[in-house]
């Protein structure tokens, strides 16, 4: 019974990030869901969602890797480097302009895009 409550928590936090979140980030929010959640217990059951393939696992963002819901539709992200939060961007190039940048004879099958600067919030 607890072990689901906290697992929920778990997914709805991700379900409701507005990018992939560390496992800190997923604790600090999801602590306010479940009283009492450990960090230990966080990092658990995100090897458990990414086994079930629930969520995904990405290593491009620092330790620890960050983590997303796998049912996102086709993104890419924006790396803030002074508050080191990466957010979800909508908006894509689009896959035929991007296949114009690989050498010629290549077939291009994904893509990915990471934009890194400075967000809105520490703007100002
Ligand atoms: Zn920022
Ligand atoms: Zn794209």
């Amino acid at each position: 019974m607890r072990k689901s409550r906290q697992r929920e928590a778990v997914r709805r936090v991700l379900r409701e990030a507005d990018g992939p979140l560390s496992p800190n980030e997923v604790h600090a929010a999801a602590e306010r869901l479940v009283e009492g959640l450990g960090i230990a217990t966080v990092y658990r059951h995100l090897s458990a969602l990414e086994e079930l393939e629930e969520v995904v696992r990405l290593d491009g963002f620092g330790k620890g890797g960050r983590y997303e819901s796998a049912d996102i539709a086709h993104h890419h992200h924006f790396h803030c480097q002074a508050c080191d939060r990466v957010y979800d961007v909508a908006r894509c190039p689009g896959q035929k302009r991007v296949e114009n940048l690989a050498p010629p004879g290549f077939v291009v099958e994904a893509h990915e895009l990471t934009l890194y600067g400075t967000c809105a919030a520490c703007r100002g």
